[in-house]
């Protein structure tokens, strides 16, 4: 009998490729993004709240004042000048860093991939939070590293399970090349990571020697403008810092940074030539412009105003409609809230249905290597306004209680679980 092969290059592919499909998020996009359905799922920043004469001022100032060396080719490591501005966004949070230590990359995804370039090879172990930001668990699983994920409670970060899973990587003999952590308004949880569990997690990583890749997408997008302080502070050598654009001025122009100690950084910088010779000089002209010229951080609290408002919105909707066996965070910034539904009740199984009333969001699953979060999922309250948002919950809120009165009737409870789930 003849074999049937979806994919004829199916032979040909390195092996690393194996793992690699295409993420829950991104298969959903095609669903979510039509106009009848209210999107939950994808992380977009709300770029509609940009000033576009600001932007277009902008643009003009770099096609008009740089036109010629913006359209050039550049460095590798990055614009001096940009570099220059990107210290002043750090410092903004706290965050110590020269120029000299920066690498611009394509949003923080490059460098998140950069870095899994530059320290794992096939069956190394990293150890991330669970849940875990997807794009960096694709990039993880991209070289081939084996994530183990550790425990994450309102607080963030457990500490002492930090500890625990080194002690017993010491014991085995082994070793993790680094923890990937997102310390403020994590993407999916929600959750910050709290001041002295910063203070442990440091110690810990002193202890064990581990390095800590620290990514700060929504750290200034605190709802009350609360400051975090930054793991890189706290040991500059030890910590590799993420930072971005993304999400305090707009994804489309792909502009996010690595802060790394200095051989660490040249090492970047060939990979990064390696990847794509440079970031692209536009781009950076333009976010150099933005930065130097327009008031970046009253934009920035324009954008944490927005989305407090339309968290309190989704919040109180959730509340008022979703069945009580729901459980979820209250986040303090950020674009995420993360939930827990009834026991029993599967996200990914519920997706289909979740669509088919309109409404869409990440089942947790996502979020994790190891093929746990089940019963969670990730909706995001950034993107749409506060009255789709609650068009949104009230429609899942239906989809969630039907489910659990289905239960209830064929099972009188929970479902028979299969031996081993
Ligand atoms: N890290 C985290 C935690 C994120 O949520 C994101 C974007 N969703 C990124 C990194 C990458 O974003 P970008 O490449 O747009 O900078």
């Amino acid at each position: 009998m003849s074999q049937i092969r979806l994919d004829p290059y199916l032979q040909r592919y390195a092996g690393r490729t194996r793992g690699m499909s295409a993420s829950e998020i991104r298969a959903l996009f095609a669903v979510a993004s039509r106009p009848e359905v209210v999107s939950l799922a994808g992380g977009m920043p709300d770029t509609t709240a940009l000033d576009y004469d600001a932007v277009a001022a902008v643009f003009e100032e770099v096609a008009r004042s740089f036109g010629p060396t913006a359209l050039q080719y550049g460095g590798g490591q990055g614009l001096a000048e940009l570099r220059e501005r990107l210290v002043e966004v750090m410092a903004a949070e706290h965050v110590p860093g020269h120029a000299d230590d920066l690498v611009v990359t394509t949003g923080g995804q490059q460098g998140l991939d950069l870095l899994a370039k530059l320290f794992c090879d096939p069956g190394d172990i990293v150890l991330a939070e669970g849940p875990s930001y997807v794009g960096a668990l694709g990039a993880f699983s991209a070289y081939q590293a084996e994530v183990r994920h550790l425990a994450m409670d309102d607080q963030g970060l457990v500490p002492e399970a930090v500890g625990d899973l080194l002690a017993e990587l010491a014991v085995q003999g082994k070793r993790a090349k680094f923890l990937y952590t997102v310390p403020n308004h994590h993407n999916p949880a929600g959750v910050s990571l709290a001041p002295a569990r910063r203070e442990q997690l440091i110690e810990l990583a002193q202890r064990h020697d581990l390095l800590i890749i620290e990514d700060n997408p929504y750290g200034l997008l605190d709802f009350k403008g609360a400051e975090h302080s930054p793991l890189k502070a706290l040991d500059p050598e030890r910590v590799c810092y993420v930072g971005t654009l993304s999400k305090i001025f707009a994804p489309g122009i792909r502009i996010g940074w690595i802060a790394a100690a200095a051989p660490l950084r040249d090492k970047l910088v060939l990979l990064k030539e390696a990847a794509d010779l440079c970031q692209s000089n536009l781009t950076q002209y333009v976010a150099e412009r933005w930065l130097a010229t327009q008031p970046w951080r009253r934009q920035i609290d324009e954008f944490r105003e927005l989305y407090r408002a339309r968290c309190q919105s989704m919040l109180e909707e959730m509340a008022s409609e979703l069945p009580a066996a729901c459980s979820w965070n209250e986040p303090t910034g950020g674009m995420f809230v993360w939930a827990r539904l009834p026991d029993g009740v599967d996200s990914r199984e519920l997706l289909a249905k979740a669509l088919s009333a309109r409404v869409a969001y990440v089942p947790g699953g996502a979020f994790y290597a190891d093929g746990s979060g089940h019963r969670e999922l990730r909706l995001c309250f950034s993107f749409a306004d506060a009255e789709r948002l609650r068009e949104g919950i009230r429609r899942l809120a239906k989809v969630v209680t039907a489910e659990v009165e289905l239960i209830h009737a064929v099972y009188g409870g929970l479902p028979p679980r299969e031996a081993g789930s």
